[in-house]
């Protein structure tokens, strides 16, 4: 029990309960009616635009940068109102004032963004020609990529009539199929024993600790998705087949290829990703024979897969986290650990749970003239530690991004976790050090595996089901409710090998996932994300302190060019599949950490 602070120390610092922030200064102290005023101006400013209606074509460089200030302006305007509406709700959801404001704001927002739209849709427009040019010259620098960014569908747009079509019949269409099919599924109950309860809960039983609760649970849910499961199967052909024919009109090369897109990711980096995860699938399989041997069992079941191996009670006090964090964070930088101790020391964070609180943690990036904000439900339990680290990690992201103006500040889906998985690993490895107790090392040790392997490897086994049904779909046709089974059964088999039995009962789970339905190829942004930081974390490992600058210069970055671009930056090629195995090394080490733990535990 190395993990509780000093008594002394504990005693004179601040409790999580008095941790609040102070989002006043967003709207000069002058709360709604401050959010009025913002949305008022902006709405002015958005009116006197009407006049370039039409007209985009025209500009000249020089006017099209002025117009851009502009348009950045109100969209700081709009930020500020947002943030502030959005922050003061999510403290207490439950207060009327605060929705109203909330919806208030959203509507006027919308309403004004609208009124804008032109911009984007003739921009769009113009040919490639007459852009290159204007995108060359460094008066646009300041929003050169958002511009060009927003041009990156052209090839694969179609002629206007042909397209208002498309989005005509995708209501009836396939928006209609992906409605059905969460009616569907919201409605399954799950038996288990005597009781009746929703699908997510019968899949939350999975964790528990008694072998039994979990083969019954998982019996139950079986049960529950077999009604149905034609009409689902029929459901997800429909929109595999959809799918192909819309990504035949618009010539993207193969299924994954438009998703790609929508991420900012080459084909090659996502190859890349999926090569070095799928070659490092020994990992779950060993820490999956280690946690049969955790639990007592030859082999796991698939129903095994979530059960909780190791428990730890260590509390942590408010005072003695943030301190083990911004160690942390100054081990690694000081210039990063001095930007940290803004957010505690000038009420930049929200911790205490409270009643009406919206739940969970996240780091609001606000407007770049402004700072972020980072909401937590502090419990003080080590978990809540990391979830400190991480949410800094995207707080200082967005901070040091300020510079990139409102265009620019946050970067593409895939690179989002870039700092905040890096914070949280420099912590994990604080928190690992100072813990001696082998017991309480393994648990540190499972909570973190068990988070990799949901979010690395599970999510590429799942990317290898899509990839399968799609290419089936393609080259042969309608795929029966056994075929899916099957093509579920394989991918989840190539990833765990003979560690977990994968029972019949199984083959029908892939029935339930609504990413494969609504967000097709959506999976693999998890792993991306996750992985590509922990790779760069992995760089920092080899490379030391010389590394940082360029760390650093990339986060200061934010979205202002591609990934692979901005990977350049602290010298790394996201297309090697080398690169990704980096992260995978990680990975590997705490598995063997784990493995040692377990020994010096006894529990081998
Ligand atoms: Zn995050």
């Amino acid at each position: 029990m190395t993990t509780t602070a000093s008594p002394a120390r504990d005693d004179q610092d601040r409790t999580a309960a008095e941790v609040a922030w102070d989002i006043g200064s967003l709207v000069d102290g002058k709360g709604a009616a401050g959010v009025d005023e913002l949305l008022d101006e902006a709405a002015t400013r958005a009116d006197a635009l009407a006049s370039y209606r039409g007209r985009l074509g025209e500009l000249d460089v020089g006017r099209l940068a002025e117009l851009m200030h502009e348009l950045g302006h109100i969209s700081e305007l709009i930020g500020r109102a947002g943030s502030y509406a959005g922050l003061w709700f999510a403290v207490d959801t439950s207060d009327p004032p605060r929705g109203a404001l909330m919806a208030r704001t959203e509507e006027r927002a919308t309403a004004i963004g609208s009124e804008l739209l032109f911009i984007d849709l003739e921009w769009a427009a113009l040919s490639d020609e007459h852009v290159a040019p204007l995108l060359a010259d460094d008066a646009l620098g300041f929003c050169r990529h958002h511009l060009a960014a927003a041009r990156r569908y052209r090839p694969h747009l179609l002629t206007e009539p042909v397209e208002r079509v498309l989005a005509d019949k995708a209501v009836t269409g396939s928006s209609a199929w992906a409605r059905l099919f969460s009616e569907l599924t919201s409605t399954i109950e799950v038996e288990v024993g005597s009781e009746t309860m929703p699908l997510e809960e019968g899949l939350s039983r999975l964790a528990s600790p008694d072998r039994d609760v979990r083969e019954q649970s998982a019996a139950g849910v079986t049960a529950a998705l077999a009604p149905g499961l034609r009409t689902r199967a029929f459901v997800f052909n429909t929109l595999l087949a959809d799918k192909a024919s819309e990504d035949r009109l618009r010539h993207y090369d193969g299924w994954l290829a438009s998703r790609n897109l929508d991420n900012e990711a080459s084909d090659e980096s996502v190859d890349a990703l999926v090569q070095a995860v799928v070659g490092r699938y020994d990992i779950p399989q060993r820490w999956y024979r280690l946690k049969a041997q955790l639990l007592g069992l030859d082999q796991l079941a698939d129903f095994d897969r979530m059960a909780s191996v190791a428990k730890s009670e260590d509390v942590f006090g408010w005072g003695h986290a943030s301190e083990l964090v911004l160690d942390a964070y100054r081990s690694f930088s000081p210039e990063l650990a001095d930007i940290a101790r803004k957010f505690i020391d000038e009420h930049w964070i929200d911790a205490p749970m409270r009643p009406g609180k919206r739940p969970g943690a996240f780091c609001a990036y606000t407007v770049p003239s402004h700072h972020p904000y980072v909401l937590l439900n502090w419990t003080a339990r080590r978990r809540d530690v990391l979830t400190l680290a991480h949410e800094l990690g995207h707080g200082l992201h967005a901070y040091l991004a300020r510079g990139q103006g409102v265009f620019h500040q946050s970067t593409p889906l895939t690179l989002a976790e870039t700092a905040s998985v890096f914070g949280e690993t420099v912590t994990f490895g604080r928190l690992l050090a100072e813990t001696e107790d082998p017991a309480d090392r393994l648990a540190l040790l499972a909570e973190s595996l068990e988070g990799q392997i949901a979010t690395v490897f599970r999510q590429i086994a799942m990317n290898r089901f899509e990839d399968a049904v799609h290419t089936d779909r393609r080259e042969r046709g309608e795929l029966s409710v056994e075929r899916f089974g099957e093509l579920w059964a394989d991918a989840q088999v190539e990833m765990l090998g003979d560690s977990v039995e994968v029972t019949p009962g199984y083959r029908t789970w892939w029935s339930y996932v609504p990413h494969f339905i609504a967000t097709p190829g959506y999976v693999y942004a998890y792993a991306y994300g996750q992985l590509l930081a922990l790779s760069v974390y992995r760089e920092y490992e080899e490379r030391g302190t010389e590394f940082v600058p360029s760390y650093l210069e990339l986060l200061s970055r934010g979205g202002s060019a591609s990934p692979e671009e901005l990977g350049q930056v602290v010298g790394v090629d996201l297309a090697d599949p080398g690169f990704w195995v980096g992260g995978l090394a990680i990975v590997d080490a705490q598995l063997a950490a784990a493995e040692q733990a377990a020994k010096d535990a006894g529990r081998l």
